[in-house]
C-alpha cells in the first residue's frame, strides 16, 4: 500500500510558501522573517511535545504533532535555503548577515536526522489512521466529501443543551465586550468562540465561556485564505487542529452564535473570516466579531473584575502602580533615529510568587525586580515587542528570549494571584545560554546582565546596521578636547546608531573611562554604555554606604609597574591615572555590589559580607558631570538631550538579596515596592506589607532605583 500522507503534507508546505511569496511580492518582506521565526518556534515546540508523548503510545495527538513538526520544519528549511537568499539586499552587510544566516541553516540542518525519523514515523503510522483520509481530501478541497471523513464522536453528543433565549439582541455584525461577557454567563452553551490568533498566543490565554467546558477554537491567521469556504476552513485551515476543535467547528450550525476575535493587528484576518462565515448558510444566524478584539476583552475585564486578587488589597493597589502612559519619543530635537512610538495601556500589578524549578531562585528574584518597571512590562504585555523583534540583530537570540519573556509576563498577568511556574521561560533561557541550564544555581547578577543584554539585542532595531566607523586618531584628538557633556552626548548618538531598544530606553546609561599620562598629561577617554553598574566595596571602612561605593567606583587609580599605560603621545609605557565616571543616567538605575572577589593568593572566590547601607531616596546629581560654561550649554542645546537634565532623583524599588557564601550555592530572594508598599518574594512565597526597616539589609546584592 502506498501512503501519500507525506506528499500531502508537502502540499501544505507548498501552499504556505506560496502565501509567503505573495506577501513578499506585495512588498511585505518582513513577513518572511516573521513566518520563519514562527515556523522555527513551532517546529521546536511540536518536537518537544513529540518527545514528551513518546513513540510507543497510541496517542492521536502524537500524529498531529508529527505532522505539524514536519510541516514547520519543511517550511523553515525552504525559507532558509530558497527564499531568503533571493531577497533583495541579501548580499549586503555580508559579514554580519551571512553569519546569522549560516547559524540558522546549521541549526535547521542539524535537525535532519530527527526529521527523517519523524518522516518515517509519518509514513508508517499514517497508513491506517483517519488522518490519512482527512489529508487525502486536501488534494481536492473544492470537491469536499464530508461523509468520507470519519469523526470518532457522533454528532449528537455535541448537540448543545436546549438554550435559553438570548438575553440581548444582536443586530450588528459585531458584539461588544460587555454583551459577550453577559452572553457567556447567560447562554454559555450557545456560543462558539473562534480565536483568530496564533496557536502560541491561544495556548497562553483565550476567552472561555462560563460552562467550564472549553468551547473555543483556534484558527491561525496564517491558514486562512481569501476565497475559502467554511468547509475549506475545516478541511484546510484546521487540518492540524486538535480533533476536539475540529468537531466543534463541524457542528457549528448547532450554536446560536459564532463569535470570532483577533488581535488588534490582524483586523484583515477577522474581516476575511467574517466574509467566509457570512456565506455559510448552515448557521443559525450571522456570525459576529468581538469589537475591540482580545485586547479590549482583557482591559474591560480587568475593570469589571475589581475585586482584590492575591496579595492586592484594594482596587487602588490594582491600578496605582500601572499608570497609562506612552513610551515617549526620545527627543523632539532633530535626529535621524527611529522612535519607540507606541501606546501602551495599563496592565495589572504583578504580585505573584514564582515557583522554583530547582535552583532557579536566582532567576525569580531578578524577574520580580524587573517586573516592577511598568513601562518595560507593558511593552511586553501588550505585544508591542513583536513590532520590534529584529531577527537579524547580530547578537540577539533571534527573538527566542523576547518571545519567552512576553509569554512569561502574560502568564504572570493572567495568574490572578496564583503562583506561576516559569518552565518555558527557563527553557528558553537555557537554550540561548547553556550557562543557565536547569538545576544549577547561578549568580543572579550574571543572569540579569545576560537577560537585559539578550532582550536588548533581540529588540534592537539597529542590530543589523553596519557597525559605525571607529574614530580616526585625529577625530579622537578633537573629541578629547571637547567638554565631557558634549563628548558624552555625541558618543551616545553614535551608540544609538547601532543600539535602539526598550532596554536601552529604560535601563541604559553611559560611563566614561579616562586615562591620563603622568608625564605628558595627554588623555584618552572611552565612553561605554551600561545596563547596570558594578560597584566596588571599600574594605577599609567600618560603616559602608552606597555613596562610598559610588565614590570608590569613580576614584582615581594609578596604573604603574606592569599595568602602565602605553601613552600614544610619549609612544611608550608610562605611569598613568585611570578614572571612571558616570556620564549619562538611565530611567531605572541598577546597582550591583561586587560582593564576590577572587582571592589571588588562593584562587578562591570569597564573599564580602559587609553591611552596606543604601537610601530609599537617592540623588545622583553629584555624579553627573554638568556643563561648565555658557557656551557649552548653548552647544548642548543643539544636541538631543534624551532625558539628561538634572535633577536625577531616584527612589528604591527593588532589592535582590543573596544568602550564603558562594554564588553557586545559597539562596536568592527579593524585596520589591509596588503600589506604595513593600513585598518580599521568596520564590513561591510572597509577603505583603513588609516593614520598611527590613528593606535595607546586609544580604543586599543588586539594587533597583527608579528615576522620579
Ligand atoms: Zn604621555
Amino acid at each position: 500500500m502506498t501512503c501519500q500522507s507525506v506528499e500531502e503534507l508537502d502540499a501544505i508546505v507548498e501552499s504556505k510558501l506560496r502565501e509567503v511569496d505573495n506577501k513578499v511580492s506585495n512588498g511585505n518582506v518582513d513577513f518572511i522573517k516573521q513566518y520563519l521565526i514562527q515556523a522555527m518556534n513551532y517546529y521546536d515546540k511540536y518536537r518537544s511535545e513529540i518527545k514528551k508523548i513518546g513513540p510507543t503510545e497510541k496517542n492521536p495527538k502524537y500524529y498531529c504533532f508529527q505532522e505539524a513538526a514536519y510541516v514547520n520544519y519543511k517550511a523553515s528549511q525552504a525559507l532558509l535555503r530558497e527564499r531568503i537568499p533571493k531577497l533583495p539586499g541579501f548580499g549586503g552587510y555580508k559579514s554580519a548577515y551571512s553569519k546569522i544566516y549560516r547559524e540558522l541553516i546549521e541549526m535547521v540542518e542539524g535537525q535532519e536526522h530527527e526529521i527523517a525519523q519523524i518522516k518515517s514515523g509519518l509514513r508508517k503510522n499514517f497508513c491506517d489512521d483517519t488522518l490519512v483520509l482527512r489529508l487525502r481530501s486536501l488534494k481536492s478541497p473544492s470537491a469536499t466529501q464530508p461523509k468520507s471523513l470519519p469523526d470518532s464522536t457522533p454528532t449528537s453528543q455535541f448537540k448543545p443543551k436546549p438554550s435559553k433565549p438570548f438575553s440581548i439582541t444582536i443586530n450588528e455584525e459585531y458584539i461588544s465586550v460587555d454583551q459577550l461577557s453577559r452572553l457567556l454567563k447567560t447562554n454559555p452553551n450557545d456560543i462558539l468562540l473562534i480565536d483568530l490568533r496564533s496557536r502560541q498566543e491561544y495556548d497562553v490565554y483565550h476567552i472561555e465561556d462560563g460552562s467550564g467546558v472549553d468551547m473555543s477554537i483556534c484558527i491561525e491567521p496564517m491558514s486562512i485564505r481569501n476565497g475559502y469556504t467554511a468547509e475549506d476552513l475545516y478541511q484546510l485551515s484546521m487540518a492540524v487542529n486538535p480533533d476536539y476543535e475540529r468537531r466543534l467547528f463541524k457542528n457549528r450550525s448547532q450554536y446560536e452564535l459564532l463569535v470570532c476575535y483577533g488581535n488588534y493587528d490582524n483586523e484583515a484576518t477577522v474581516q476575511m473570516f467574517m466574509t467566509i462565515m457570512n456565506k455559510d448558510t448552515s448557521l443559525k444566524r450571522r456570525s459576529v466579531y468581538l469589537k475591540s478584539g482580545i485586547k479590549g476583552w482583557n482591559q474591560d475585564l480587568s475593570f469589571q473584575d475589581s475585586k482584590p486578587n492575591g496579595y492586592l488589597t484594594s482596587t487602588t493597589d490594582y491600578f496605582s502602580n500601572t499608570p497609562k502612559h506612552t513610551i515617549t519619543p526620545k527627543s523632539s530635537k532633530s535626529s535621524s533615529k527611529p522612535t519607540l512610538k507606541t501606546t501602551v495601556n495599563s496592565g495589572p500589578a504583578h504580585t505573584v510568587g514564582i515557583n522554583n524549578l530547582g535552583n532557579t531562585c536566582y532567576m525569580n528574584c531578578i524577574l520580580q525586580c524587573l517586573l516592577e518597571s511598568d513601562k518595560f512590562v507593558s511593552f511586553f504585555l501588550q505585544g508591542d515587542y513583536k513590532k520590534h523583534i529584529n531577527i537579524n540583530s547580530r547578537l540577539g537570540s533571534r527573538g527566542i528570549l523576547a518571545t519567552g519573556f512576553h509569554l512569561l509576563v502574560l502568564l504572570i498577568s493572567r495568574s490572578s494571584g496564583k503562583t506561576v511556574t516559569p518552565s518555558s521561560f527557563a527553557k528558553d533561557v537555557s537554550t540561548v545560554n547553556k550557562n543557565f541550564k536547569l538545576g544549577e544555581q547561578q549568580d543572579c547578577f550574571e543572569f540579569l546582565d545576560f537577560l537585559l543584554d539578550s532582550l536588548h539585542e533581540d529588540l534592537n532595531e539597529c542590530g543589523n546596521e553596519p557597525p559605525i566607523a571607529e574614530l580616526t586618531p585625529e577625530e579622537e584628538k578633537l573629541r578629547e578636547a571637547l567638554p565631557i557633556r558634549i563628548a558624552s552626548t555625541i558618543e551616545w548618538e553614535r551608540y544609538l546608531k547601532n543600539n535602539f531598544s526598550i532596554v536601552e530606553d529604560v535601563f541604559q546609561g553611559q560611563y566614561f573611562s579616562r586615562l591620563e599620562c603622568t608625564v605628558c598629561k595627554s588623555t584618552s577617554t572611552t565612553y561605554n554604555s551600561f545596563s547596570s553598574l558594578s560597584l566596588p566595596i571599600p574594605l577599609d571602612r567600618q560603616n559602608v554606604t552606597l555613596d562610598d561605593c559610588f565614590q570608590a567606583f569613580c576614584s582615581v587609580e594609578e596604573l604603574n609597574g606592569d599595568d602602565r599605560w602605553h601613552c600614544p603621545s610619549c609612544k611608550k609605557k608610562q605611569v598613568a591615572f585611570k578614572k571612571l565616571g558616570i556620564s549619562r543616567l538611565p530611567s531605572v538605575l541598577i546597582v550591583h555590589f561586587k560582593r564576590f572577589q577572587v582571592k589571588w593568593e588562593t584562587g578562591h572566590i570569597i564573599k564580602i559580607d559587609k553591611f552596606i547601607s543604601y537610601p530609599f531616596k537617592l540623588s545622583m546629581d553629584k555624579y553627573w558631570p554638568k556643563a561648565q560654561s555658557e557656551e557649552e550649554l548653548r552647544n548642548l542645546e543643539k544636541l538631543p538631550s534624551r532625558n539628561q537634565n538634572p535633577p536625577f532623583n531616584y527612589r528604591l524599588t527593588g532589592v535582590a538579596n543573596h544568602f550564603g557564601t558562594r554564588t553557586s550555592s545559597g539562596h536568592y530572594t527579593s524585596y520589591v515596592q509596588k503600589g506604595g508598599q513593600w513585598y518580599y518574594f521568596d520564590d513561591s512565597a510572597v509577603t505583603s506589607n513588609v516593614d520598611r526597616h527590613k528593606i535595607v539589609n546586609g544580604n543586599a546584592y543588586v539594587l533597583f532605583y527608579r528615576r522620579s
